[in-house]
Parts: C-alpha cells; structure tokens; sequence
C-alpha cells in the first residue's frame, strides 16, 4: 500500500477528523523551552503551554530522561502489579499534600469521576440514603465525561446531552447565602475549584471557604479540590487550596501532572481509606509508569528551581505590565493574576485578540467568552514575559 499522505493544513483536519476542535491554523512540529515551532520555522511564544500542562515548557532534559529511562525498562505492566515509579510519585504526593491515600488514573475528568464515585460509595454507607446529592458551582469546569460535565456548569458543555447525572446541582459561586440555601444532610459532597480556570480566572473567596467549612461540620459532605488546572505550582503554592485554611477531603490533579504524559490522580484523606473495595473502580492506563516517572521529574524540577517562587515573580511582574495597559488601552476592563494563572477581560470576543497575537507569533488563548487566559510555562523568563506585553500592547494600539 502507498497510500498518499494527506497535508497538514486545516481542510484536511476538517475532512478527517470530527469537528469538535477549533484549532489554531499552525502545524507545530516541536518545542523549545517557551516557544513552538511551526512547519515553516516560525517560532511562536507559548503563553499558555499546552493548556496548563507543560509547566517546563519544552524539552526539559530531567523530563526527557526520566521519560526515557523508564520506557527503557517498562513501557506497561496494568495494575495487575506493583509498579516502582506508581510508588514514588504516590509518596512525593501524599508528603507534599499531607493526605493519606492516592488513586492514579489518565485524565482531569476520570479524576472528578472517581471522586464523584467515592463521594457516593461514602455516602451510601452513611446510614442515610438520601444522601446522594453532588454540588457544584456556578461557573465551573471539571470536565467533560457524563459525571464531570453533570457537575459543569456552562449550557455550552451540556446542551444537547440531557439526561445528565441525577441528584447533582449547583450554588452561585462565591455567594455563602446561597450555599446554606442549597446544601443540607443529603449533601454527599461539593467540588469546587480554588481558582476556576475555564471560567475566565475567578477566585473562590474567603468568606465562602469559611461558610463551606463551617457547613461540613454540620452536614457532614466531602469537600473536593479541584486542583487540575491550579494545582502543581501554578499560583505559587503546590495546591491553590493552600492559600486558605482549609482542607478539602479529596484532590484532584491532572494537566502538568504527567509531565506531558497524560497523568491524573485523587488524593483523599485517611477517613476516605476504605470507601472502595477491590473492584469498585479502576483504569487499565491509570498509573502509567513512564507518566509517573515523568510526573515525579517534574514535581522534582519545580522543587529544585524554585519554579513556584519564580511564578509569583513573573505573575506579578506580567500583572504590573497589564495594569499599565489596562491604563492605556480601555479594551482591557480587568485583570485576574494568582502566579501564572492569568486573566485579562476585554471589550469584546477573546478570540479576536488570540488571532491578532498569533499573526504576532504570540500564542495566548479566549476562554469564557472575553477573558484573555495566560497560563505560561512556570519557568518563563521575564524577558519572554516582557515580549507577551509588548506584543498585547501592539494590538490594542492597532485597534
Ligand atoms: C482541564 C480541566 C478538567 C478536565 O481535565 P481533562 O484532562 O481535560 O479531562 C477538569 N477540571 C479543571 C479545573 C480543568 O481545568
């Protein structure tokens, strides 16, 4: 057979695939540090690095090795066995987040269903079986499978797929009356993210956790942290929930967790230890071993240069240079920054502004409609920051 391949260009992406991408019009065929490269050569500025994934950007010789010194050895054994890197990613994790217990699977959404699957087996064994109902707030994201984008909050994500899961609902994020109002002994948990990243960078405040918490002494639900696109480093603190004082029963990880590799983990409390029993949940994939192995590179490499400190810098650096465009340019309307995890709101279409600082070499992505979302690689350099300003400055000139 000598089939003729088909170019990389959008008309044969739209004649072989399902259109459910609206992709970039650049075939990209490597990375370096910050910067994609094109087929043409044109380098481009990642600002927002593989969706959150890539906290080293591209081509981190620790990752690079961890990866292929694994593969050299075990490609995948299943969880038929004990598996070395499974054990020491675990313990790297369970040492940072003080919890007790791990359960690796592949993705953000398989995460949020094993933990909706948890909240329920915890409930049920309760003593009271109205306890079923899973919470969520307005204007999240966990996901796209029939649990996660039951507890999703945006039409766009669930219309057209009814019925979604039963007995879930949802409060107005940030709003403590509410909260009372809608959670009750039938609550069986709530998920929330810290720092809601699809839904345009907005902060939980803290009046809500402390009401969130004061509630679950007296209804006794589960807290989940949804940390799939904060956690890891990303605002300065390993977790986001750790910018509060609290503790969430069960976390979810998942973008940069597998280092690139597609990687995701629950982490829950030792009360949470016995709720499933053999058999009760499982992945053939979760736990891959050259993930965890490039997972726990990763977890090492933002310890041993201090990436969490360096997104606090650079975030901080980027937002001084954003409220000084914001001064000069009425487009920009607000602006959000907790480390590297930025939004900007603009005038109109976010979209508009991502093709402009693409033709710019400058790659930033819409989010929410009109909020410009930067979510750059954790070891960025000021002078890649800078270069993101200038370039958003040109724009809004333009226009
Ligand atoms: C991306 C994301 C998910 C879903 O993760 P997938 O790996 O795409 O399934 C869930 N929650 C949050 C907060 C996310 O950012």
């Amino acid at each position: 057979m000598n089939m003729k391949q088909m170019p990389i260009t959008p008309e044969s992406e739209q004649a072989l695939f399902f259109h459910n991408y609206a992709r970039l019009p650049i075939a990209i065929t490597h990375g370096d540090g910050s910067w994609l490269v094109s087929d043409t050569g044109i380098r481009y500025l990642d600002m927002i690095a593989g969706i959150g994934v890539n906290a080293l950007g591209y081509g981190d010789k620790r990752l690079i090795n961890a990866i292929n010194e694994q593969a050299a050895k075990i490609i995948h054994a299943s969880n038929l066995f004990l598996l070395q890197p499974q054990f020491a990613l675990a313990e790297k994790l369970l040492e940072i987040s003080g919890l007790s217990k791990v359960f690796f699977a592949n993705s953000g959404t398989e995460a949020i269903e094993a933990s909706i699957k948890m909240a329920r087996k915890w409930a049920a064994s309760s003593g009271n079986d109205r306890k079923k109902e899973i919470l969520s707030l307005s204007n999240c994201f966990h996901g796209r499978t029939y649990g996660a984008m039951s507890l999703t909050a945006k039409a766009k994500y669930t219309d057209g797929f009814e019925p979604l899961l039963p007995d879930t609902g949802m409060i107005n994020f940030n709003d403590p009356l509410d909260l009372e109002k809608k959670v009750s002994e039938r609550t069986a948990a709530v998920f929330i993210e810290i720092i809601q990243g699809e839904g345009g960078i907005h902060q939980i405040s803290a009046p809500f956790i402390e009401k969130l918490n004061e509630l679950r002494q007296r209804h006794n639900f589960l807290i989940v942290a949804d940390e799939i696109q904060a956690g890891c480093g990303r605002t300065g603190k390993f977790f986001s929930y750790l910018h509060f004082d609290f503790e969430p029963d069960l976390v979810c990880l998942a973008k940069p967790l597998g280092g690139g590799l597609p990687l995701s983990a629950v982490l829950g409390s030792e009360s949470l230890s016995d709720v499933f029993s053999y058999g009760n949940h499982g992945t053939t994939f979760g736990g891959n071993p050259v993930a965890c192995a490039a997972g726990l590179a990763m977890i090492e490499a933002i310890y041993e240069d201090n990436l969490m400190a360096h997104a606090v810098e650079i975030g901080s650096f980027i937002k001084t240079g954003l409220l000084q465009l914001a001064q000069k340019h009425s487009q920009i309307t607000a602006i959000r920054q907790y480390g590297l995890m930025i939004g900007m709101t603009v005038d109109k279409e976010a979209k508009f502004y991502v093709e402009k600082a693409l033709k710019k070499h400058v790659i930033i992505n819409a989010t929410s409609q009109n909020v410009i979302r930067l979510l750059p690689p954790l070891n960025i350099s000021q002078g890649e920051a800078q270069q993101c300003i200038m370039v958003l400055d040109e724009i809004f000139n333009e226009e």
